[in-house]
């Protein structure tokens, strides 16, 4: 069988079993069950038992409920002898339901918050809408920054608050695909570099595809895979800069292209470059985004 057949019939396998739990989960009392299984989690130690699952459900019927009970057994519901427990996709589902996934409640009128833009010094402003963060600068640049955040970042917290959980979150994010995995799923990225001459944030981005869930793409900067960098970070603290104090988009490092060039083509090398006080710091990576080579120099002694 070629590989490509098999790819096919391997996501219609996928398919099925995915029509499976959507038609399983869509009537009430199978997602009262649902809810019900995960709140017990929250409060037992170990599965639920049959009669206690039955009492936290709202249906006078055992037969059904046994019947609605046995429909969840296959993909979202685990059952032992010592009773009933979510399965891992169960407790995605349940966290996606209450994390406001589905809901698309969550927006954010354009906001000014408390950070600047790097390249002109005005106030960013925040807009969130079909699980977007967008940081524009009105001044420089309309779209600063774009970060795929879920809902639930925005519950409880001021504009200002949501930028520093999206902070966390990007970061999060690079430092996942900079070593190959996937934020989504685990799955392996690998990745490919573009040349975007006219940019405003970077003459090279590095893009990283997931080969598990359907190519999912996110774009990096050359400068934000130092965000994370041993040399580098222990470089800035060093000269009493923590770069875990401000977001990432405060760096200038991480949204302009002045510290990063490409230095060989063929094979491909980049190269990192910044001075504080006198020193001067040097990574390289090669086309594989390793580290080749790190210096720390003195201004005076280049
Ligand atoms: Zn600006
Ligand atoms: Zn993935």
């Amino acid at each position: 069988m070629s590989r490509r057949k098999r790819d096919i019939e391997a996501e219609a396998r996928v398919r099925g079993d995915s029509m499976e739990v959507f038609s399983a989960l869509a009537n009430d009392t199978r997602l009262a069950i649902l809810f019900a299984l995960a709140e017990a989690e929250q409060e037992l130690d170990g599965p639920v038992s049959f009669s206690d699952l039955y009492k936290r459900v709202d249906i006078d019927d055992s037969g059904r409920f046994n019947y609605h009970l046995k429909t969840l057994t296959e993909h979202i519901v685990a059952r032992s002898e010592s009773g009933y427990e979510l399965r891992y996709a169960g407790r995605l589902i349940y966290r996606a339901i209450k994390a406001g996934f589905y809901a698309g409640e969550q927006t954010l009128p354009p906001t000014p918050v408390d950070s600047t833009c790097v390249m002109c010094g005005a106030n960013l402003v925040a807009r969130y809408d079909d699980s977007r963060l967008a940081i524009e600068c009105h001044e420089c640049a309309d779209l600063y920054y774009l970060v795929t955040l879920p809902p639930g970042a925005l519950v409880d917290r001021t504009p200002d608050e949501v930028l520093r959980a999206a902070d966390q979150h990007v970061r999060s994010d690079i430092t996942l695909v900079s070593h190959g995995v996937c934020p989504y799923c685990s799955g392996t990225m690998t990745a490919t570099r573009d040349r975007v001459s006219d940019s405003p944030t970077g003459n090279v981005y590095i893009h990283h595809f997931c080969v598990q869930c359907d190519q999912r793409i996110i774009s990096t900067t050359v400068g934000e895979l130092f965000l994370s960098h041993p040399a580098v970070v222990a470089f800035f603290f060093e000269h009493g800069v923590n770069l875990f104090d401000k977001p990432c988009w405060e760096i200038e490092f991480c949204v302009t292209d002045e510290f990063t060039s490409v230095s060989s083509d063929d094979p491909l090398q980049l190269t990192f470059e910044y001075a504080l006080a006198g020193d001067v710091i040097r990574v390289s990576l090669d086309d594989e985004l390793e580290t080749v080579d790190v210096s720390v120099t003195t201004e005076s002694a280049t």
